[in-house]
C-alpha cells in the first residue's frame, strides 16, 4: 500500500461512515497527522493532493512546514498538541486553526498575539473528557467559564476537541463532546484518530485526526 492508497482507503471509510449515519461526507474533514513522519511520506501526501495537516509541536511543525508552505499556497495546518504561552507567537504565525485551548492564560496570550499579527484564527477548546491528571484539556465543569472568557477576549471559538482515555471505550467521550458542542452552540468536533475514528463519525465528528493509518508507524 502506498501513501496515496492509504488516503483513498481512509477517505472511503469516512464516506461510508458518513453514509451510514445519514451525514454529508464533505462535512467530515481528514486532518492528516504528520508529526514525526519522514519528509518523503508528507511529500507523497502532498503529491496525492492532500492539503490539511495536523502537528502537535510548534517547533517541529515550523521546521517541516515553513518550506512546504512556500511551495503550496493552500495548505491548512491545525495545531493539535499542547501549546506553551512562550510559543504562541510562532504558533499564530504558522497555524491556521488552534485546536488545543485549555486555559485562560493561553487564551489571553493567543488573543493578544492574534491582534498583533492581524490573524483571527478559528480555535477549538480541548476538553479533558476523562478527567485524566496527565492529559491536557479543560475539565467538563470548567468549559463554560473558559468559553465565556475566550469569547470576551474576542477569540473565534468554533469547536471542541478531545482525546479519550486509552483504556476506555471512546464512544462515551465522543458522545459527551457532541453534547457539549450542542449545548454551547459550537459547530465543529475534532475527535477520532486511527484506532477509533469510525466510532466518532456517527457521533458528529467534523474533523478526524489520523496519523499512523495514513503514514505508517512513527
Ligand atoms: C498523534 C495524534 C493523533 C494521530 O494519532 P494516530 O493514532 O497516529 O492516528 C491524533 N490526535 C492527536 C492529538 C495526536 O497527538
Amino acid at each position: 500500500m502506498t501513501i496515496a492508497d492509504n488516503f483513498k482507503a481512509i477517505q472511503e471509510q469516512i464516506a461510508d461512515g458518513a453514509k451510514d449515519s445519514a451525514r454529508d461526507p464533505s462535512s467530515i474533514q481528514l486532518v492528516a497527522v504528520s508529526k514525526m513522519q519522514p519528509a518523503e511520506r508528507v511529500r507523497a501526501a502532498l503529491d496525492h493532493g492532500h492539503r490539511l495537516f495536523g502537528e502537535n509541536r510548534v517547533q517541529d511543525a515550523q521546521e517541516r512546514w515553513t518550506p512546504f508552505k512556500k511551495d503550496y499556497a493552500d495548505i491548512t495546518l491545525h495545531l493539535i498538541g499542547p501549546l506553551q504561552t512562550n510559543k504562541v507567537k510562532e504558533a499564530v504565525a504558522l497555524f491556521d486553526v488552534i485546536e488545543t485551548i485549555d486555559r485562560e492564560k493561553l487564551a489571553i496570550a493567543l488573543a493578544d498575539e492574534m491582534k498583533k499579527q492581524g490573524r483571527a484564527l478559528p480555535c477549538f477548546i480541548q476538553v479533558n473528557t476523562g478527567d485524566e491528571e496527565q492529559k491536557a484539556g479543560v475539565s467538563v465543569g470548567e468549559l463554560s467559564a473558559l468559553l465565556d472568557r475566550c469569547r470576551m477576549l474576542g477569540l473565534n471559538v468554533t469547536g471542541l476537541m478531545c482525546i479519550p482515555p486509552v483504556d476506555q471505550p471512546p464512544a462515551f467521550h465522543f458522545a459527551l463532546l457532541q453534547k457539549l458542542a450542542q449545548r454551547y452552540g459550537l459547530k465543529y468536533l475534532s475527535m477520532g484518530m486511527s484506532g477509533d475514528f469510525k466510532k466518532a463519525i456517527p457521533l458528529g465528528a467534523t474533523h478526524v485526526r489520523i496519523g499512523t493509518a495514513l503514514f505508517g508507524d512513527r
